[in-house]
């Protein structure tokens, strides 16, 4: 790991179910105005993958540095 953080997002796959927002250990995430997914906390992801794996329409994953 070198610490770079690589969070990519697809809002126009988003349909809002907040399922990655839920099961994001760190807040990491959270669905803006037009529920969308919005990263607004990226310096606390651990990188853990939980969003990924949660998603049902593929619209976040992780990103690089693997
Ligand atoms: S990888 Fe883990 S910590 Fe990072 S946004 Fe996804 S669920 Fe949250
Ligand atoms: S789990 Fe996927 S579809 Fe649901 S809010 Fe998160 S990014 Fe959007």
């Amino acid at each position: 790991m070198n610490g770079k953080k690589s969070l990519e997002i697809k809002k126009d796959w988003c349909k809002g179910c907040g399922i990655c927002v839920a099961f994001c250990p760190k807040q990491v995430l959270a669905l803006d105005a037009d529920e969308k997914i919005e990263i607004v906390n990226i310096d606390a992801c651990i990188s853990c993958g939980q969003c990924e794996l949660r998603c049902p329409d593929f619209a976040i994953f992780l990103g690089g540095n693997k």
